[in-house]
């Protein structure tokens, strides 16, 4: 096993952990960034990115992840495939380990997302990216005068069914119980919305048509009925909630009840020296644009702790 010694370690690659990488690699600190297993992050399970700036005409959500990629690397950031397996906060330098590599590191940037919750249907991870998403407001421009279903009860199924009838035509709302976990103020916005109808105590047994490679329905089951039926949509908007990627630094790092990393004063985490970015802090904004800007913060932060740290020789002027 190889041991590695580095000023920032990123953990992470997504739009936060790259844009980490560009700026520390831009700083002269020769970053290492860790893809780990899911490279790229959650735009590499979408299409069309049309809301990032400086992209007038979009971009593929892979082709985006691709040009952060390439232009961390131009400045010179170590990029490795690994899967960490176990991370060591409790002195310093702390200790990174993958399957591969030993890396004892002065800061530790972490980036390591939040992950949509899914249904785990084969139709629905067929059709992600083609009919079926995880964000409204990245695809819900591509449902123009269109039927969609959005799953879930919660206030994120709310929010996304309601914004979601600014382009459809319809908007149904599949819950699998009859009553809805959403705050009453998102209910009743929800419930005089005449573009939203529900579906109570249902679940999606299947996404219709992995062999078209586009949605044309959804098969629902009434789960006290047992009924049967097709529902005809073009879009389905999976809102069951996130898991933030956080199960390294289990009892390392402070979580929110929610386990999200909380941070204080820009990217600082409850460890000195280890910094959070992205969606694995975030739980309210979840762009690519947010976490691309907090991934910068991220870097200039570490940039700054390690100056404190290690101040640059000072030079006196002779007398
Ligand atoms: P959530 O509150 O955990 O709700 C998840 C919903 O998905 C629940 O209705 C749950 O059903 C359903 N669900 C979970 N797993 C499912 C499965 N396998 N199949 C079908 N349905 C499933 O998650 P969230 O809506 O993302 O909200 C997360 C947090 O952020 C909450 O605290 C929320 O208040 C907050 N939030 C606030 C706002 C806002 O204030 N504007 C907006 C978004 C989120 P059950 O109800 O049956 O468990």
């Amino acid at each position: 096993m190889a041991t590695l010694t580095k000023a920032v370690t990123i953990i992470g690659s997504g739009p936060a952990g790259l844009t980490a990488g560009l700026y520390s690699a831009r700083a002269n600190l020769n970053p290492l960034v860790i893809e780990g297993l899911e490279a790229g992050g959650q735009l590499m399970l979408t299409t069309a990115v049309d809301n990032f700036p400086g992209f007038a005409d979009g971009i593929m959500g892979p082709d985006l992840m691709a040009a952060m990629r390439a232009q961390a690397e131009r400045f010179g950031a170590e990029i490795i495939r690994g899967n960490v397996t176990a991370v060591d906060l409790s002195s310093r330098p702390f200790v990174i380990t993958t399957g591969d590599d030993r890396i004892e590191t002065q800061t530790l940037i972490v980036a390591t997302g939040a992950t949509a919750k899914l249904l785990g249907l084969p139709s629905e991870r067929a059709l992600m990216g083609h009919g079926v998403s995880t964000c409204a407001t990245c695809d819900g421009f591509f449902f123009r005068d269109k039927p969609i279903a959005v799953i879930g009860g919660g206030d994120s199924a709310l929010e996304e069914a309601i914004f979601l009838t600014r382009f459809a035509s319809h908007v149904t709302l599949v819950h699998r119980r009859d009553t809805l976990r959403a705050s009453k103020i998102m209910q009743d916005k929800a419930m005089a919305n005449p573009k939203i109808t529900f579906e109570w105590d249902t679940e999606v047994v299947e996404v219709l048509d992995p062999s078209r490679g586009a949605v044309n329905g959804v098969v629902l089951r009434n789960l006290k009925t047992e009924a049967r039926k097709t529902l005809a949509v073009d879009g389905v908007f999976v809102a069951i909630g996130h898991t933030p990627n956080t199960g390294l630094f289990s009892g390392q790092l402070e979580t929110d009840a929610g386990g999200y990393l909380l941070t204080h004063d820009g990217s600082r985490t409850s460890v000195e020296g280890v910094f959070a970015c992205g969606d694995v802090q975030d739980h309210v904004y979840r762009q690519a644009i947010t976490a691309a800007g907090s991934g910068c913060m991220a870097a200039l932060d570490a940039e700054r702790y390690l100056e404190s740290i290690h101040p640059p020789p000072t030079t006196s002027s002779p007398s």
